[in-house]
């Protein structure tokens, strides 16, 4: 907290797990997780998109990995997805 007593939230809740569609590799759960916990990230919001292009089996399988790493007390990991019109 600062002196005018506001604490800064640190927070990302808006972050793409696209190594589960075959996009991006690195953006796995865990080095996801990795790098909000170097960049100080306390609230990690994880997801990626459902809609036509972007099946359920996705979000499932993101579910799946965070089950299988181990999370680092530092942070507490929020999951969803992001409904598209
Ligand atoms: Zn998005």
């Amino acid at each position: 907290m600062d002196k005018n007593n506001l604490e800064f939230l640190r927070q990302d809740f808006h972050i793409h797990a696209t190594a589960y569609r075959n996009r991006d590799p690195q953006m796995n759960i865990k080095q996801i997780i990795e790098k909000c916990s170097k960049r100080g990230i306390r609230f990690a919001g994880i997801m990626e998109h459902l809609d036509d292009n972007h099946p359920v089996a996705t979000i499932m399988k993101i579910k799946a990995e965070f089950a299988k790493i181990g999370l680092p007390r530092n942070i507490i990991p929020l999951f969803g997805c992001e409904a598209s019109a």
